[in-house]
């Protein structure tokens, strides 16, 4: 029964597996790569440290900051800015779901009595504010450091780790590139005409963008401003607009009762199904057909239902479903897109028993792009720009390192060199709106 056969095939098996790990010399050739992987490790680690933007990055994308809890990314960003001489106002943002919540706006400008070149000892007014976000999407995802295969050089290092991309590269590149205008001895500026603002709540309410905008302080430091340059992800491209954003929560109520006598109840789903398939079509239907606005700048609107929540079991009519739908809005007013879902919806729930809650948002948001040498961009993502209101006239410009299309994945990261670009773009945005 053992045969020739049988032993050749057990030598084989061994030897491509046990064996090899009981090999003296094979030991040490797997300690040698373990040790070059921990090298190169090193290796990535020391460039991130040596440099203070790299490093301003890597802390910051260290401190896990899911929206409402940003608490801990904006003391160290406090105290970031304070040691570099910054006078920092913070204003608490209440959280409306969870009122014992801290959580900081911080707005920072340069301490003028640091620099011999300013004049002005009173609260200062600036002409440029540059601001991003300290929040971030779920789940957190710590920072790591790889190196393509492809490639030696430095700038190809890539940084992964939630928040690396949208928006903690444009906070650290705004501070730095801030810092090294102030320090530059060619650079005639006031320090008290930038200012940097970092809000809280950016991907869910914008929240901390809103408050600001109401704030005091906005309101009586506002008057010189020339510019405000929004950091997001745009590929090191100035955005020349976004799409607008509306938003539809819809809910039916029913009657429960025996799925073998659905005629005894009434179901909230077969209540709910016809309007959302009407408005998962309004992208495709021509605006003169009843379907969402068009533009040459932005396409077609487009149409998400991303949420649907009925009933409680397949054998059960189901009392109550819910929907919410959003609509990037490539044209029109946030009150002629209300009226277009109200229609269709109405079209399909002619008894109008649904309830229909529509949060307006805002329609698209046109971007200014009078910057030489940079190239432009359409996104189609929402961010703070509309919630932040400035009088006619001031340019609202939308420019950051790194790409949306990885910033909310799990594959989120960036390169060292599109990190250190912006640096450079920001500084030539600054001194752009310093010259208006
Ligand atoms: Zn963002």
């Amino acid at each position: 029964m053992f045969g020739p056969k049988f032993l050749v095939a057990t030598l084989l098996l061994l030897s491509s597996s046990t064996v090899a790990f009981l090999i003296p010399s094979d030991q040490a050739s797997l300690a040698d790569q373990h040790r070059s992987v921990q090298n190169s490790r090193d290796d990535l680690s020391k460039i991130i440290l040596k440099s203070p933007l790299l490093s301003l990055h890597k802390a910051l994308v260290e401190v896990e900051s899911i929206s409402s809890y940003e608490l801990a990314v904006g003391k160290l960003l406090v105290s970031t800015l304070e040691a570099h001489n910054f006078a920092v106002t913070t204003q608490q943002v209440n959280d409306v779901n969870n009122a014992s919540l801290k959580r900081w706006n911080i707005y920072a400008t340069p301490d003028s009595s640091q620099y011999p070149s300013s004049s002005s000892k009173k609260q200062p007014h600036p002409k440029v504010i540059l601001t991003s976000h300290i929040d971030t999407v779920p789940p957190y995802i710590p920072y790591s450091l790889s190196r393509p295969k492809s490639s030696d050089s430095r700038e190809d290092i890539l940084i992964s780790g939630r928040g690396t991309v949208d928006a903690k590269a444009c906070v650290a590149a705004m501070v730095q590139a801030t810092l090294s205008l102030l320090a530059s001895p060619k650079t005639e500026f006031n320090p008290s005409d930038v200012a940097l603002l970092f809000v809280v709540g950016e991907e869910t309410r914008g929240d901390g963008m809103n408050h600001f905008s109401d704030s005091k302080l906005y309101h009586h430091t506002n008057s010189n401003l020339k510019a405000v340059i929004f950091g997001e992800p745009t590929e090191l491209k100035l955005a020349s607009g976004h799409k607008g954003i509306t938003m539809a929560h819809i809910k039916a109520h029913g009657k429960a009762a025996h799925s073998g006598y659905p005629w005894l109840g009434q179901s909230a789903t077969s209540m709910i199904l016809p309007a959302l398939y009407v408005l998962d079509k309004l992208g495709d239907l021509l605006p003169e057909e009843g379907g969402l606005p068009r533009s040459k700048e932005f396409g077609n609107s487009t149409v998400n239902v991303g949420y649907i929540s009925a009933g409680v079991a397949a054998n059960v009519v189901p009392e109550f479903a819910e929907a919410k739908v959003s609509f990037r809005l490539a044209g029109g007013t946030t009150e002629s897109v209300k009226k277009i879902i109200l229609n269709a919806i109405s079209g399909a729930d002619p008894q109008g028993l649904l309830d229909v809650d529509i949060y307006q948002g805002y329609a698209p948001v046109p971007l200014d792009t009078d910057v030489d040498g940079f190239d432009s961009i359409v996104v189609n993502y929402g961010t703070d720009v509309p919630n932040l209101k400035v009088a006619d006239g001031v340019k609202r410009y939308l420019y950051g390192p790194g790409s949306i299309l990885v910033a909310h994945g799990k594959d989120e990261g960036l390169t060292v060199g599109a990190l250190e670009q912006a640096v450079e773009d920001y500084q030539k945005l600054i001194k752009h709106a310093l010259s208006l």
